[in-house]
């Protein structure tokens, strides 16, 4: 079954969120935004306020207390977040992986337990794969849960978990045999609620992608029931979370584009009202470029995008599409800030204009879901399997 696309929303509906969308942004987030991602500080008011709109159960089943949207519209919500404040949707998209691994896979009592609570934002989380030593071969992590008698008991450190400070539920990926050949063969997902055993370590430290925590988990002894395991059949873990990397990169591809049209609009903004030799700069043949290759590559990140969703939407294969967008939008941010930032001279290195803010932001969307040098190995590959020779 798929967590998303049950709740067919016509065009008129559709609007009318976007629309509430636009007015939160327009009204509660980006007055705030830079007091907010300067202090690295929580945004616990706007947190409460996502919860009211939905946000937290937003790709969740209706039947479980959710929106149930397509991924066509959630990738329009946070295309429009993003092009203002993109950490905002770190604290609910990586929060929908971990309820999406329980919808899609876990048994039907494990979603009528937790998919509530985590429609409604009560409980918040996200996803723990990676590890110091373990991120995109996440076939080598070392966390291992032991099973003795009807509990599972957990060792080991998860790093650079998002929501990791302040959510209070996880899906962990941990080794149930460690020595499995293929080592993905001995892998599972639990569900991991902060109870004693498991306890927050550093928050770390990042370039952008501000007052979002990131940080450090460490698991000491951490007993959980078997009915934690997802599906509760050891071995799926890998498939698990493979399993939501279609929607996690399209998630991660709306980021981009989000970023990519945030700058670019803070570009033409500005190319209109900064003058020298007498005219504004938007006038000059080399600003002129960038402004033209900036909305090109925008439009064509939103295209790819919406393409992967609606695929997605339709119950088809989207790998390779989803795979793809991720891959360009989030190089279209990286340029567009960039080039924006180019645009504004001094003014875009001055903490006192947002389009610092973006061009801090945008390297991650190059990172998170599989790098982009991975996702192009991947999408070579799918490419030759779709198109076979002769
Ligand atoms: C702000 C932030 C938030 C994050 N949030 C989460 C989260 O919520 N949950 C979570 O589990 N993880 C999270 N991560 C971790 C993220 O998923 C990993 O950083 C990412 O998977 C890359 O892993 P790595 O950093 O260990 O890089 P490595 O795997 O060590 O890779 C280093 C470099 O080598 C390249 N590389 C690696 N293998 C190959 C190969 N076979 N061929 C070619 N190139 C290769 C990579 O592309 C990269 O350029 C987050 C990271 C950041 C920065």
């Amino acid at each position: 079954m798929s967590a998303v696309g049950k709740a067919q929303l016509d065009p008129g509906q559709e609007a009318q969120l976007l629309d509430a969308i636009d007015r939160w942004v327009e009204k509660e987030v980006r007055p705030r935004v830079r007091e907010y991602d300067h202090a690295d500080r929580y945004p616990a008011q706007l947190v409460e306020q996502m919860k009211r709109l939905g946000l937290f159960g937003a790709t969740i089943g209706q039947d479980y207390g959710g929106l149930g949207l397509p991924a066509t519209t959630y990738a329009r919500i946070v295309m429009r977040i993003s092009s203002v404040w993109m950490a905002l949707t770190g604290i609910f998209n990586s929060h929908l992986m971990l309820a999406l691994a329980i919808e899609k896979f876990g048994t039907e009592a494990q979603r009528r337990r937790w998919l509530p609570r985590l429609a409604t934002g009560e409980v918040r989380g996200g996803l723990a794969l990676t590890e110091p030593d373990a991120g995109t071969d996440l076939q080598g992590i070392r966390m291992h849960a032991r099973r003795t008698g009807g509990d599972y008991v957990i060792n080991g450190t998860k790093t650079w978990i998002s929501n990791g400070i302040e959510g209070s539920c996880f899906a962990l990926l941990v080794k149930t045999d460690p020595a499995a050949e293929p080592a993905h063969k001995g892998m599972s997902l639990f569900i991991a609620p902060k109870q004693a055993g498991f306890r927050t370590g550093r928050k770390l430290e990042k370039l952008g992608y501000k007052s979002i925590d990131s940080a450090e988990l460490v698991f000491e002894d951490y007993r959980v029931p078997a009915d934690h395991l997802i599906g509760e059949v050891e071995g799926r873990g890998f498939q698990q979370v493979t399993g939501g990397l279609e929607l996690g990169r399209i998630n991660v591809a709306a980021r981009g584009v989000g970023i990519a049209e945030g700058a670019l609009a803070l570009a033409t903004d500005y190319a209109q009202t900064r003058k020298t030799f007498g005219k504004p700069i938007c006038e000059h043949q080399a600003i002129q470029l960038k402004l033209a290759d900036m909305a090109t590559r925008a439009r064509a990140a939103r295209l790819l995008t919406l393409d992967a969703a609606a695929a997605f939407d339709r119950g088809e294969r989207c790998d390779l599409e989803a795979g793809m967008a991720k891959y360009f939008a989030s190089e279209a941010a990286l340029e567009n800030a960039t080039e924006s930032l180019r645009i504004h001279g001094a003014y875009g290195y001055s903490k006192e204009y947002d389009i610092e803010r973006l061009y801090r932001d945008a390297p991650l969307t190059c990172i998170g879901e599989g790098t982009n040098e991975m996702q192009r190995i991947i999408i070579s590959r799918q490419w030759v399997r779709r198109n076979p020779a002769g």
